[in-house]
């Protein structure tokens, strides 16, 4: 996605050779037209797929989650990272190892929001070492949904990620794919920006 691509080189922040600040337009304040633009995109590479639930995690992957859920026509759930009082029903839950914070958390969703009708289509923000996404996964597959595909936001593909969700077969987009952070510079898998 052009428009991403180009702000990630404006306004990204190349942490280290393998971390990336997007707090400008995503991680922290978030640009509504970017996550329109983003919803929109997602929503066309996904649209065959009669997907009935669009599912995140908490908190970054809920702006670009919530446009691609309102294009799709579909509600979205937000798997939670931390146990909530109020969510003291049925849950569904994994174990998901951050990259970012280095520290092993449980997600959960409540039953009541999944079930095996349901067709999933999972959004992240960023695809580092697949553990969310995989934590993710697990989530729908104990709910017995059903999988309709995987949308990251920014995939570094450096990092082994990338590989680890596209080998269980899933069909996984990412609208930015990194190839390097070194030298403090963003490079691009595909094709390179031109502004
Ligand atoms: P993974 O589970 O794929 O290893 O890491 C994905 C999660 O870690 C994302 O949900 C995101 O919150 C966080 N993350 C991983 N790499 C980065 C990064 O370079 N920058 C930021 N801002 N978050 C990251």
């Amino acid at each position: 996605m052009h428009s991403l691509k180009t702000r990630i080189q404006q306004d990204g922040i190349v942490l280290s050779d393998e971390v990336l600040k997007v707090d400008s337009f995503l991680n922290h304040q978030v640009d509504p037209e970017l996550m329109k633009e983003m919803g929109e995109e997602f929503c066309r590479r996904f649209q065959d797929k009669k997907i009935t639930k669009v599912l995140t995690l908490e908190s970054s992957g809920i702006a670009p989650a919530l446009f691609t859920a309102l294009n799709l026509g579909v509600p979205l759930i937000f798997a939670r990272k931390r146990k909530s009082l109020t969510l003291n029903e049925d849950i569904l839950t994994a174990e998901v190892y951050s990259f970012t914070k280095q520290e092993t958390s449980t997600i959960s969703v409540s039953k009541k929001f999944l079930n095996q009708d349901d067709h999933v289509l999972i959004i992240d923000d960023f695809l580092a070492n697949g553990q969310a996404g995989l934590g993710l996964i697990e989530v729908v597959t104990k709910a017995k949904a059903s999988i309709s595909g995987i949308g990251i936001v920014i995939e570094k593909a450096f990092q082994n990620g990338g590989e680890l969700l596209r080998d269980t077969g899933y069909q996984v987009e990412s609208l930015a794919r990194i190839s390097s952070l070194e030298n403090s510079t963003v490079s691009f898998l595909e094709e390179e920006v031109t502004v």
